[in-house]
């Protein structure tokens, strides 16, 4: 019984510790290996909400990090209420490949918060961005930071997306020799004490099973969590 009781006590306190991601889908299709790119890790408590439920309470005493694979414009004055709230009150935030793409007509968005914005048309100097499928890469990690933590150098094939505008405030954690456009392929957002990381891999399986990816999702939850 006493026994019992602690194992008890203890799965209660590991719950306690987990972090909680709220994961938002929807607007793009995606291979069902993207879930995979999240099993293992048994320290966080994931739950599958799709845009644009996922906004419509508040986030954030119920929510430590928004792990976005959406593929949306946030029209709605609550939604955007209640994710406006949940940054500026320095919860964490993973935006993932296609997500890049969300929310085009809210500048808060792009320019203070993932510091980025695929350019759907040319504008100004701007060109239109592109995308190019199965590109084989060489990721290179820039510098030292908790979210590349024990990621080495790496091969991948994956998306690209070439030409986005990306903030010179922003802090690029990894890049890619791909054949056009910029090589930033992951970066901290560029507001003050940030707890967003982008990571514009992560289209198929090929990167939903590739360990450097899965621990670069990890670690960057992690870190979004305010975890050491
Ligand atoms: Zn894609």
């Amino acid at each position: 019984m006493r026994t019992l009781l602690a194992i008890l006590v203890w799965a209660g306190a590991l719950h306690a510790q987990a972090v909680r991601v709220q994961l938002v889908t929807g607007g793009h299709n995606h291979d069902i290996s993207f879930y995979e790119a999240f099993q293992g890790n048994r320290d966080f408590k994931i739950d599958v909400n799709p845009h644009p439920g996922a906004f419509h309470g508040d986030l954030r005493k119920s929510v430590d990090v928004l792990v976005l694979y959406d593929m949306t414009d946030m029209d709605g004055e609550v939604e955007r209420k209640h994710l406006r709230e949940f940054v500026e009150a320095g919860k964490g935030l993973v935006v993932l490949h296609h997500a890049i793409i969300d929310n085009q007509h809210w500048p808060w968005w792009y320019e203070e918060v993932t510091g980025a914005r695929y350019m759907l048309k040319a504008e100004g100097a701007m060109k239109a961005s592109t995308y190019e499928h199965d590109v084989p890469m060489k990721v290179r990690v820039m510098g030292q930071h908790p979210v590349t933590e024990g990621i080495g150098d790496f091969a991948i094939v994956d998306e690209v997306y070439n030409f986005m505008w990306r903030s010179p405030k922003t802090k690029v954690l990894l890049e890619a020799n791909k054949p056009e456009g910029e090589k930033a392929v992951a970066w901290i957002g560029p507001g003050e004490n940030s707890h967003v990381v982008v990571i514009q891999l992560g289209h198929g399986r090929e990167a939903h099973e590739n360990a450097n990816y899965r621990r670069l999702v990890r670690n960057a939850i992690l870190w979004a969590a305010g975890k050491p």
